[in-house]
């Protein structure tokens, strides 16, 4: 059996970085009180629980976090009502947002100052979508797919502003700017937010489907980006399996293959990616 790995598996810069502020934080220990996370540092649930036996406590509101305490916040961002609120109520923030996110989240907020209607390509309840559409000055409408989009009525008296979740998948977005592009009379700004990082695991995940007869897709099942690999591997007709380690892996069944592919999401640590090799090799 042959073996291919993506070479973009694994962790991007953002995410690296987040990583990076809170060991920093788990290390120095500056600050007076618990380490608190609001939500998941990463969408990994090896990686959550690691923390957790650091003493990182993870916070699914932001009223579960008392004054006085550090927040790390995490790589996807939060709103900009959120953030205000757990300053006023004297909590320290460190601010792990991903500067990819934040450049999104800025450029929104200055495209918007004119009440343009922020059009956002993205999945409603993600907690990056929540942080992009705080950012918007006026009404915003979010959508998740071409299909949906169209289904909106736009106002010609309206101006309107498109932008996408950073890992959203840049060819359906483009699908999405040029049919708005072809309404007529429509002002519409299109902003450049989707991360060069999907971008790359995506071309490679397309690649690798192409050559192999089976791709085996690491990360964590909330990860959406590990998700939308799977899709692509699939949608290239080339049968896919997301898992979260090695233990998951179908040893037997994997035989039958003559060349299987490996790649990995945003989020997903290189030592699994690296354990996973392993166990395909032994094959
Ligand atoms: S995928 Fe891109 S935007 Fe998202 S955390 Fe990684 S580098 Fe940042």
């Amino acid at each position: 059996m042959e073996f291919v790995r993506a070479k973009s598996a694994g962790f991007c810069m953002g995410v690296s970085l987040a990583l990076h502020k809170l060991d920093d934080i788990i290390e120095k220990k500056d600050f007076p009180g618990d380490i608190y996370i609001l939500g998941a540092i990463i969408h990994n649930p090896q990686v959550v629980e690691e923390y957790a036996g650091k003493g990182v406590i993870v916070a699914d509101h932001p009223e579960e976090i008392p004054s006085g305490s550090v927040v790390v916040i995490r790589a996807h961002g939060i709103t900009k009502q959120v953030q205000y609120s757990l300053s006023q109520r004297g909590i320290n923030i460190i601010d792990a947002t991903c500067p990819k996110v934040k450049d999104a989240c800025l450029l929104i907020e200055k495209n918007t100052e004119d009440e343009r209607v922020l059009l956002l390509f993205g999945e409603e309840f993600h907690p990056e979508v929540k942080c992009l559409l705080s950012y918007a000055a006026g009404n915003t409408i979010v959508f998740d797919s071409l299909e949906k989009c169209q289904e909106y009525d736009l106002d010609p008296s309206l101006k309107y502003c498109l932008a996408a979740q950073t890992t959203q998948d840049k060819l359906i977005f483009d699908l999405i700017s040029r049919n708005l592009s072809e309404r007529k009379n429509l002002d519409l700004v299109v902003l450049p937010t989707i991360c060069n990082a999907t971008k790359i695991r995506q071309e490679e995940a397309t690649r690798i489907a192409d050559k192999t007869d089976f791709v085996i897709v690491a990360g964590g099942y909330n990860s959406s980006n590990t998700r939308r690999l799977a899709q692509i591997v699939e949608a290239h007709g080339t049968k896919s399996l997301h898992i979260e380690t090695a233990e998951e892996l179908p040893l037997e069944d994997l035989r039958k293959f003559q060349k299987i592919g490996l790649t990995a999401g945003a989020s997903t640590p290189k030592k699994i990616v690296d354990e996973i090799q392993k166990n395909l090799e032994s094959l």
